[in-house]
């Protein structure tokens, strides 16, 4: 598959801090890959990279093959950073029409208006926007150029669940169309809902990339429920909580926890092992730093 993004041993200093070290990483056409870290961990500094932003302090950013900072490059990405200031007087429809004349290829203004779900904006001044609508706006202007690829950085950070969904869609819609997307959220299960792929960045490095159910597997964290009176202190438990009669157990190998668990003799029933969500997935890495890289 066509490569079109791609670092390879970027680092990227500011001052004394390291955003980011040795990172290598590819997007492929049509993929839509989910960027998960902590605060700080240098997701909006890969971002920046791509979008020609900021340079690297050494390495490699390429984009459709060329340089980032190849204005006709730039003219097939579309960008939602963290912080839009979007100009107060103008109305939301004017700012779509001054956003898409700046591209040769532009979004039907009708249809990109409606995927996003800010029809009833476009005669609206911008001043008095909520901030969820300002940053629906934000999103949708991405989309405005036909862009082959978009970079949205936590797209839909202080959006209501109704209308995070809405940009779910229109995130989905473009994909499905054979659009190219990275996106980074602290929603885990936005992540989850969209990405096939998932880089995980902490402290600057990559420390998995992988589908989310490989990394699931990969950290190989379970909750085990059952019914039991008490527990005896089981090696395979990584933490214990008792609710409304039931034990709920995290371990890291649920085979050798129900091994430990008839061997002890304690009575239980109701015995359930379930997958951990991607958070639990993702705090397991992040706080093993190191084991996985
Ligand atoms: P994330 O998006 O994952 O929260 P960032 O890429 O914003 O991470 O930041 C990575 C690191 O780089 C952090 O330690 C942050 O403080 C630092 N950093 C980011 N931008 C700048 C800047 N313009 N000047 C100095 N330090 C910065």
């Amino acid at each position: 598959m066509t490569v079109l993004a791609r670092t390879i041993d970027v680092t990227r200093r500011y001052g004394e801090v390291t955003a980011l070290d040795g990172v290598s990483v590819e997007i492929r056409q049509g993929e839509l890959v989910g960027l998960l870290g902590p605060n700080g961990a240098g997701k909006s500094t890969l971002i920046n990279l791509f979008v020609g932003l900021r340079r690297p302090t050494s390495g490699t950013v390429e984009l459709f093959g060329g340089s980032p900072s190849d204005p006709v490059v730039r003219r097939s990405i579309g960008v939602t950073p963290q912080e839009t200031g979007l100009p107060e007087s103008l109305k939301v429809g004017e700012i779509v029409d001054f956003v898409s004349a700046h591209f040769p290829d532009r979004a039907s203004k009708d249809e990109l208006l409606e995927r996003f779900g800010i029809t009833d904006l476009v005669k609206r001044q911008v001043g008095g926007l909520s901030g969820g609508q300002k940053r629906r706006v934000a999103v949708a202007l991405a989309f405005a150029g036909n862009p082959k690829m978009v970079f949205l950085d936590e797209p839909t950070t202080g959006l209501d669940v109704e209308a995070r969904r809405a940009l779910w869609d229109g995130i989905n819609a473009f994909h499905a169309g054979g659009g190219t997307v990275l996106l980074t959220s602290h929603y885990l299960e936005e992540i989850e809902a969209l990405a096939q792929r998932v880089v995980v960045v902490g402290h600057g490095r990559v420390l998995a990339d992988d589908t989310v159910r490989a990394i699931r597997d990969m950290v190989g964290v379970r909750r085990v429920s059952l019914v039991a009176s008490s527990l005896p202190s089981l090696p395979a438990v990584l933490s214990s909580r008792f609710e409304d009669g039931r034990y709920e157990l995290v371990t890291g190998d649920s085979d050798q926890l129900v091994v430990e668990l008839v061997r002890s003799g304690v009575p239980f029933s109701g015995l359930e092992i379930r997958p951990t969500s991607l958070e639990e997935a993702f705090l397991a890495l992040t706080s093993k730093e190191g084991t996985h890289v």
